[in-house]
């Protein structure tokens, strides 16, 4: 069954100063705790990517597991995740970004993706693109190519689409907030 279009931007609750002050948090919990909301916005996701070859969804700790897994279900295919430095059991391979204070790394199993295999990378949100670009290296240190980078929220006014659009990397997002 599919859902109907809604304005899924009407269920993500914004809550000022956190996790630290003058950040305006884009909390996606109360649209995954809204049945319709949540399938619609999965239904969106898989409808941008149905008809693309797809291998593998790949989702970006921790809210791009809830809606890459999910999108991974419906397409019949493959999830893999993308978790932060030491959470990974096996073999990993790393990239480090640059944040606002120091750097962090994401990792990935060495075996989840292979040579020439079509990605689609997930998370819930773009700020400045500095986590699904390095999620992009990752993935392209695998061998694998990322055939587009999904996401519920944009926030246009930081930039990160175009950090992705200059990888070569077309972006897909599902609504829009303001500043930042
Ligand atoms: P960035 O690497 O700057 O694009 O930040 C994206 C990551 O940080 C995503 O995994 C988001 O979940 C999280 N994030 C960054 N800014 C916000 C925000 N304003 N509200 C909610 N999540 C955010």
């Amino acid at each position: 069954m599919q859902s109907d279009p809604m304005d899924i931007k009407d269920l993500i609750r914004t809550i000022p100063d956190y996790p630290k002050p003058g950040i305006m948090f884009r909390d996606i919990t109360t649209l995954l705790n809204d049945a319709r909301g949540f399938r619609c916005t999965v239904d969106q996701l898989v409808q941008l990517n149905v008809v693309s070859e797809i291998d593998i969804v790949a989702g970006i700790e921790a809210r791009g597991f809830i809606l890459g897994g999910a999108v991974a279900h419906q397409l019949g295919k493959p999830f893999v995740p993308i978790r932060k430095k030491g959470k990974l059991p096996g073999e990993t391979i790393g990239v480090e970004y640059a944040l606002e204070y120091g750097t962090d790394t994401v990792e990935m199993h060495i075996d989840a993706v292979t040579e020439g295999q079509c990605v689609l990378v997930v998370d819930d949100l773009i700020a400045t693109g500095g986590t699904a670009e390095a999620a992009i290296k990752l993935v392209r240190q695998a061998g694998g190519k990322v055939i587009a980078a999904s996401f519920v929220i944009d926030l246009p006014d930081i930039g990160g689409r175009k950090k992705l659009e200059d990888m070569g990397v077309e972006v897909q997002t599902l609504c829009e907030f303001e500043g930042d």
